[in-house]
């Protein structure tokens, strides 16, 4: 059983005009009536479980015209992301933040830190930061910095006093922080200090020495790290790395618990999110040291579960993956959360895995954001952000500047020549096209926000209805029941029954479609009428093709 939530804010819906039931534009209004999704409040989140949205922050918003993006740069568009205004839905409606590396470092990736407890000053000061998290709790949207604990910059001064000692033949002082060797080890990923016979661990570069993570010194440091930052109100980490954090003693889980553990000193709710690209078992196995999460790498990428679903209409096997994956994750960690995503800074864009181009990513788009769990979108994958062609390889081409106006572009640049591509435009292009991507992103989201339960709930059960296109599955979660249905067929609609055994008095709790009304009709057979929205007429539910239902069980409303 998952932690029981307090959701001490619910407001009510009163804005007539959200566009849930309209989202396909122009849709018959009498087919409606078994809707109550405009019925349902937003809730607003005060536990962990969040829509995150993940800014590269030098490519994010630039305040200074100094072409870098900046912190300053985010307060300004902190009304895109949410508002703070559960009424509206002009604002995207993420209510967490993961920021990439801002603290002091040399590169523009910034994931080898020279200075943990402090801003780099591209990106601003600590007095802005401070602001932002003001500005962030005043929308409730929680913010997370990633911390990178597998290893430091050459520029931090501990590694520069354990250089000068150890070359001194002193192992005792700072270079205990890190791992020495005396020529070269049998291991890969050690680098040799220029002039000596000195090994030290850097798996990643030559710029990235690796810390000692079972020195009490190191422990104490970041330690302090934590609390530095916790006490400046971040509402926890997404922790760099961590299938680095093994040598001899350990496989790391007994590090991530240390560390999550000593971080609830400073702040009991703390949320932490590891990065293990790994399969499965690994990720299920990280589970064991306790954080809350773990980025679902097998479900992300081109030949993730979900692009592979959305391309394939392959609903069925994306339901019993779910339902697998949430299973095993909770019985390594009872309070485990999901962490869903589609793309993150180190993989190309997800635009660029549907060839089948704007529906199919709408279809992805539902299926991550309505899984059980966080969401993690990465900035301008709610705009449709491609990496252009031949550019694949580098990452530096898949953390370009955002695209607020397309008529106003940023010219801001991460690398020189780094650019994404935007073939439906902005977000002010985007945002008044009921049928753009942006538009569907903002509804899926509503959606989530609207049924608090399927993000906090366990799936139970899956149900494919003889079709292998189906994608339903039921999460329950403190006696209720819900449904979340996918029909991942890009042509057919589907025409199935909702048994009492699934839910006893089954109702729309939110709806969403991939294609437009014309689009729609152009797939009707002829001389038959196209299934334009889903219905429930008698426990019969009609799905349009590339269409999502949330059924909630209103036996005991
Ligand atoms: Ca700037």
């Amino acid at each position: 059983m998952k932690k029981l939530i307090s959701l001490l804010l619910i407001v009510m819906m009163t804005f007539s005009c959200l566009c849930l039931s309209a989202c396909g534009s122009g849709e018959g209004k009498a087919e409606d009536t078994n809707d109550i999704s405009d019925a349902l409040p937003v809730h607003v989140s005060t536990d962990k479980y969040r829509s995150y949205y993940h800014i590269w922050v030098c490519s994010f918003n630039d305040s200074n015209n100094d072409e870098t993006g900046d912190l300053q740069g985010i307060i300004d568009k902190l009304d895109y992301i949410n508002d703070g205004n559960p009424e509206t839905d002009t604002d995207m409606g993420f209510d967490a933040i993961w920021l990439s590396p801002m603290m002091v470092s040399d590169s523009y990736h910034k994931y080898d830190v020279d200075d943990y407890m402090d801003v780099d000053p591209e990106f601003g000061d600590l007095e802005t930061f401070d602001r932002l998290i003001e500005e962030c709790n005043k929308r409730g949207i929680a913010v997370i910095l990633d911390l990178v604990l597998n290893h430091c910059g050459t520029g931090h001064e501990f590694w520069k006093k354990a250089v000068a000692e150890a070359k001194e033949g002193n192992f005792d002082g700072y270079a205990k922080y890190y791992k020495f060797t005396d020529g070269l080890p049998g291991a890969k990923g050690w680098r040799q200090i220029i002039g000596t016979n000195l090994w030290y661990e850097g798996q990643f570069s030559p710029e990235m020495p690796e810390w000692n993570l079972q020195y009490e010194g190191t422990r104490d440091y970041f330690e302090e790290v934590a609390k530095f930052w916790l006490e400046r109100g971040v509402a926890g980490f997404r922790l760099d790395a961590v299938m680095y954090m093994t040598d001899e003693e350990t496989d790391g889980t007994e590090f991530l618990n240390w560390f999550y553990t000593t971080a609830q000193k400073y702040n009991p709710d703390v949320y932490m999110v590891g990065e293990n690209w790994q399969g499965n078992s690994q990720i299920y196995d990280t589970y064991e040291s306790g954080i809350d999460s773990q980025f679902a790498f097998p479900f992300a990428t081109s030949g993730g579960n979900f692009a592979v679903a959305a391309n394939s209409s392959g609903g069925k096997t994306l339901a019993s993956q779910l339902m697998k994956y949430d299973e095993n994750s909770a019985k390594r960690n009872p309070d485990a959360i999901n962490a869903f995503f589609l793309s993150n800074h180190d993989m190309v864009r997800s635009a660029n895995y549907f060839a089948g181009g704007l529906n199919y990513q709408k279809m992805a788009a539902a299926m991550y954001l309505l899984a059980p769990g966080n969401s993690f979108t990465y900035y301008g994958e709610e705009l449709g952000a491609m990496v252009p062609v031949g550019y694949s390889e580098n990452d530096a081409f898949f953390r370009g500047a955002m695209n607020f106006d397309e008529e106003n572009p940023s010219g801001i640049w991460c690398t020189a020549g780094a650019e994404q591509e935007w073939p439906y435009g902005g977000a002010k292009q985007q945002s008044a096209d009921p049928d753009s991507l942006m538009s569907f992103y903002r509804q899926a989201i509503r959606v989530k926000n609207k049924n608090p339960q399927i993000a906090r709930g366990d799936i139970t059960a899956v149900y494919d209805f003889g079709l292998t296109t189906i994608c339903a599955f039921k999460v329950e979660y403190s006696g209720e029941a819900f449904m979340v249905i996918h029909n991942t067929d890009d042509e057919n609609p589907c025409e199935i029954t909702i048994t009492e055994e699934m839910l006893n008095e089954p109702n729309i709790g939110g709806k969403l479609y991939a294609m437009t009304q014309t689009q729609m009709q152009s797939k009707a057979a002829e001389g038959q009428q196209a299934v334009t929205a889903s219905v429930l007429t008698d426990r019969v539910l009609k799905m349009p093709p590339q269409s999502s239902v949330v059924l909630v069980d209103t036996s005991n409303k």
